[in-house]
Order: structure tokens, then C-alpha cells, then sequence
């Protein structure tokens, strides 16, 4: 099956009671049995749940692997993955991780004794003398935010392998629509499911797509030990979005292209950022691993300054002015104050991480009104 047909039928069957096309909302902490230990594959609904299923069969689906774990938000799922490590244990990952995640390794795993060196991933060759006996993971992330560069996944699969080391990687800003990381070698994917999968800026999820059957049973035995799972209601809208990823990643792409020349031809703009140029540094790897360019763009003003940003964040009226990306309305986002004001200034500039810097999540909405959104704000300079 091909990927539009799997977004749409994978893991959902006719509610066997009533016949009902879409799955049910399994709004239920428990079942009755029929008998002690005499159930129907469903005991707590912590452990299993329906809607729960009916998702997690997706996803796997989507994305390529035999085996999906749905948790309470997309930090969660890493939480769960970073549990399948052990004291003393090392992770090697990108010097432009998410900064949740980044928080998430450092400040949580490492009072654990986790260990972790955040590297640049651009060149895989770098990777090789980071590794020590103590290295289990190399954790990815591409395209990154928000300055959008490209990791080779199957570059990094290649040094892992030599090592055998496990590949984690971060598919959020592709979307499996567009990227796949385990067709590519990699062990594991993760997503923050509330981005493009859900793509109606209304639930927060997270999941871990793998192959491996002995990766899937230690991480469902940490979903149902650690409990952060999402609720049926979220699970039954998270299969909602899925439906349509195909259609509204296909328009974010186009959208985010004439976007993306509208800003590179503007006289108030210094630089784009986005990974469809052939002048991007990642361009021909994204061309290689993806099946399009996504729908992130981030550029940058000309005069450099704080003020004017504030000038044009402000004066949009499309462009919401807000954290996240992936869903059908477009956001306009300042990481210097925003997602990445924990970062110390002197490194955020280091890499390109200006005060003036922008963010946008191009939406589905028709391009030209966009563009002429952008256009008056752009004005206000
Ligand atoms: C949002 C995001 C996360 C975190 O996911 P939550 O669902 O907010 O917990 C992780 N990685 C990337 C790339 C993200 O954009």
C-alpha cells in the first residue's frame, strides 16, 4: 500500500460490536472480565485501550515499522527511549537539538548518570571520535529548528552500525509523509505526534515507531510501567489528523516554496533558510532522504535588529504569533525570545541564531494571501 491509502486505512478496522467505520472512542479505565483472568485482551486501560490500539497500528504503519508506542506528549516518547539506557551509559546527538529535549537529556538523565556529547552532525566523519566503550545512542534530529539543517541519516547509520550503536531519530519536522528513517537503517523513530501527525494544533502526543520486536516489547513495558499515556479522546483525533497528513504536508511544501523565493527576493530580508535552495548546505541530502522540503522556512532581516522582528511578528495578521508548527494554520515564531531563549546568546549567534532571526510553520492556507500577509508586515520595516 501506498502512503495516502495507509494514512487513511492502516490499523482501523469497523468497530466489531456495532459495525462503526471509525474507531470508537474507548472513553473507559477498565474492562470487566468475564472471569478472574478470563478477558478479552483488555484489562486496565493504562496497559491497553482500543482507540489507543487502533492508533499505534498506524503509525507503525506510516512510518514504515512493525511496532508503535503512543505516549503523553512527544517529550514523553523520549523520556521512554532515553529508559531503554542504564547508568554510565553515553549518548552522542546534535549540537541543535530541540531544546526540550536537549533539557530533557542534561538536566533529567543526567542526574541519572546518563552521559551526552551534542555534536555537529553535518559532517557524519565527526561522529567517530566522540564514541567511547560507554556509547549506546546516536540521537538525530533533521531537518533541525529552527535553522533547519540536514543530518545524512545513513551516514550516521553507517558509523553506528561499525559500532553497533543504536540511531534515534527525531522525525517531527519531516513527518513520516516525508521522511522515514528506518527505511534509511535507523533503530528508532520518534515523534512529537503534535505537530504535522495531528496537524489541527489541538492535541499533544508523542510515539516511538520501531522494527525491532525486542526494542517495541521494552518500551511498551515502559509505557505501561512509567504510565504516560494519552487518552482515548486524543488517540481518536491524533488518527483524525493522520488521515489527511498526506494532503496537508503535500500543500504546506508547495506553500513553504513560494514562500521561501517570495522572502529570498525581498530587499528587507538578509537570508532563508530552507533546505528546498540549492544553495542550502543540506540541500542535496534532504533531496536524497526526503520526499520534499517540509513546510518550515526561518529568514532573517537585513538590519539585524531586535526592533524590526518585533515589527514584523507583530505585524502579521495570518501568521499567528506562536510556539509549535505543523498544523493547517500558519505561525509566525522569534526563537531568540521564544523556543530558544534558554540558550546562551553567545551560542545561539554561533549558530546563526540572530536576535532578528524568524520563524514560520507555513500552513495550507491559499499561498497568495499568505504572501500578502508577509508583504504588509514586511512594509512596517
Ligand atoms: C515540539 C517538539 C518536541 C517535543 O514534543 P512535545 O509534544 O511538545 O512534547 C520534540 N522535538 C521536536 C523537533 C519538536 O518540534
Amino acid at each position: 500500500m501506498k502512503f495516502g491509502t495507509k494514512a487513511i486505512h492502516a490499523g482501523v478496522k469497523p468497530d466489531p460490536s456495532t459495525g462503526a467505520i471509525m474507531t470508537p472512542i474507548y472513553q473507559t479505565s477498565t474492562y470487566v472480565q468475564k472471569a478472574p483472568g478470563k478477558h478479552q485482551g483488555f484489562e486496565y486501560a493504562r496497559t491497553q485501550n482500543p482507540t489507543r490500539n487502533a492508533l499505534q497500528e498506524s503509525l507503525a504503519s506510516i512510518e514504515n515499522g512493525r511496532y508503535g508506542v503512543c505516549f503523553s506528549s512527544g517529550l514523553a516518547a523520549l523520556d521512554a527511549i532515553l529508559k531503554l539506557l542504564k547508568s554510565g551509559d553515553e549518548i552522542i546527538s546534535t549540537n541543535d537539538l530541540y531544546g526540550g529535549s536537549y533539557r530533557l537529556i542534561t538536566e533529567v538523565f543526567g542526574q541519572f548518570g546518563i552521559g551526552a556529547s551534542f555534536i555537529d552532525m553535518s559532517e557524519p566523519a565527526n561522529i567517530e571520535k566522540h564514541i567511547t566503550a560507554k556509547t549506546k545512542f546516536i540521537l538525530i534530529e533533521t531537518p533541525t529548528n529552527p535553522m533547519l539543517n540536514i543530518v545524512d541519516i545513513k551516514a550516521v547509520v553507517k558509523v553506528a552500525k561499525k559500532h553497533k550503536l543504536k540511531v534515534v531519530v527525531d522525525n517531527t519536522f519531516a513527518s513520516p509523509y516525508l521522511q522515514n528513517p528506518l527505511d534509511l537503517g535507523a533503530d528508532i523513530v520518534w515523534h512529537s505526534c503534535t505537530k504535522y501527525l495531528g496537524g489541527h494544533s489541538d492535541v499533544v502526543m508523542g510515539a516511538v515507531i520501531t522494527k525491532s520486536k525486542s526494542l517495541a516489547d521494552k518500551l511498551y513495558f515502559i509505557q505501561n510501567a512509567a504510565g504516560a499515556v494519552p487518552g482515548p479522546q486524543d488517540c481518536f483525533l491524533m488518527l483524525r489528523g493522520i488521515k489527511t497528513l498526506h494532503l496537508r504536508v503535500q500543500r504546506s511544501c508547495e506553500n513553504a516554496k513560494k514562500v521561501a523565493e517570495f522572502l529570498r527576493d525581498h530587499k528587507k530580508v538578509s537570508k532563508v533558510y530552507y533546505p528546498g535552495f540549492k544553495t542550502h548546505k543540506g540541500h542535496a541530502v534532504a533531496k536524497k532522504q526526503m520526499n520534499g522540503f517540509g513546510g518550515m522556512v526561518s529568514f532573517d532581516l537585513k538590519n539585524n535588529k531586535l526592533s524590526s522582528a518585533k515589527k514584523v511578528l507583530s505585524g502579521t495578521k495570518l501568521f499567528a504569533l506562536a510556539e509549535s508548527l505543523g498544523g493547517v494554520e500558519s505561525l509566525i515564531g522569534h526563537p531568540a525570545s521564544m523556543t530558544h531563549a534558554s540558550i546562551p546568546k553567545a551560542d545561539r549567534l554561533k549558530v546563526g541564531l540572530t536576535d532578528s532571526l524568524i520563524r514560520l510553520s507555513i500552513g495550507v492556507e491559499d499561498i497568495g494571501d499568505l504572501i500578502e500577509d508577509l508583504k504588509k508586515a514586511l512594509l512596517k520595516l
